[in-house]
């Protein structure tokens, strides 16, 4: 497939499709009923059912029995921190694999046209961001992701909170796994901000961000606050009356999903003319210009609504060198006053 088709490439190599960013209509005004309706198939399907199918394959196969859950142990622990890693090694690794090492497709659909392998840096240990991030990944992200489950499981295996049954509530607990990817945009916008705070982000989530050009492996690779913070998203079921499978749910979307911003390709080619669309490029251009697109795909849209939105168009190129004018205006006043 000829990507040149579908957008442009410079002389850097980079590529960059003609089509932006589309917000998805769930929050469109006036609603926009046709197209909502339109659109729900691409909701559910393929990544949301993804993440639904391996929550209810670990809660049938993986989750240990709730008698054993009831106490805290490093065994059951453990089993899960090492479900989890392998899980991960075969999602993400096989994307590295074929993509970034086998390089199969080469450049095509490639946001940045170079490879992280090919430019060794001194951000990362070894100089390698994949070394880096892969350490980052096993040795903080799981283990973060893994300690969430646990405090989740146990509470619910305790009856510390509400357990909602299938059989009970079947109506309810459907809704909520609908609503369960709206409550991931908005906790992700929420603490992704918090950690854009200057003395935060030098502190937490410049680790995120060294990976300027992101690969699968930058996904979960975070300081260990920012990936607490992170998976603490499945927390909510918590509060929330909920069933665990919801919060198991909630937690792929955050663990599994954290893929689909960082694939750097606009589509993969997994079979001859089949093409998987990786949603990345909004996530993409926050790791390219840092202060726009806080949120994953926008489906509540906090940054249109806040003005931090960036769709890939060159009007949106526009808009966001207005507000760092803006900004940079600020803070030399701020300066010029204080001096
Ligand atoms: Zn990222
Ligand atoms: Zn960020």
């Amino acid at each position: 497939m000829d990507d040149l088709a579908f957008g442009t490439r410079n002389k850097r190599g980079d590529w960059t499709p003609h089509e932006t960013v589309k917000l998805p209509p769930l929050c469109a005004w006036p609603p926009r009923p046709v197209e909502l309706l339109k659109w729900l198939p691409s909701y559910l399907f393929p990544w949301n059912a993804f993440h639904m199918a391996t929550a209810l394959a670990y809660w049938y196969w993986v989750v240990p029995d709730v008698a054993t859950m009831k106490s805290l142990s490093w065994g059951w622990a453990l089993w899960l921190y090492a479900v989890n890693a392998a899980a991960i090694f075969v999602m993400y690794g096989s994307i590295e694999l074929f993509f970034y090492v086998r390089r199969k497709q080469g450049t095509q659909f490639k946001f940045n046209g170079r490879f992280p392998a090919d430019h060794p840096s001194d951000v990362f240990r070894f100089k390698s961001q994949n070394i880096d991030n892969v350490l980052r990944t096993f040795l903080v992200g799981i283990p973060c992701w893994t300690s969430v489950e646990v405090l989740l499981l146990w509470c619910f295996a305790n009856g510390y909170v509400p357990w909602l049954s299938w059989a009970d509530h079947p109506v309810y607990l459907a809704a909520l796994v609908l609503v369960a990817p709206i409550i991931h945009e908005v906790h992700f916008f929420c603490i992704h901000r918090l950690i854009h705070v200057p003395i935060l982000y030098k502190w937490v989530h410049s680790v995120h961000h060294n990976s300027i050009n992101a690969t699968p492996w930058s996904s979960l690779s975070m300081h260990p606050v920012e990936s607490l913070l992170y998976h603490a998203v499945a927390l909510w079921h918590l509060v929330i009356p909920s069933n665990p499978i919801v919060g198991l749910f909630q937690l792929h979307l955050a663990g599994f999903g954290a893929l689909n911003g960082h694939i750097g390709f606009d589509r993969l080619q997994i079979a001859k003319g089949v093409t998987l669309d990786s949603h990345a490029y909004a996530h993409y251009l926050h790791h390219k210009y840092f202060e726009v697109n806080y949120g994953g795909d926008g489906l509540i849209p906090l940054d249109l609504w806040l003005g931090t939105w960036h769709d890939g168009s060159k009007e949106g190129d526009a808009r966001m060198n207005e507000r760092f004018k803006r900004k940079r205006e600020r803070l030399n006043a701020k300066q010029q006053a204080a001096a």
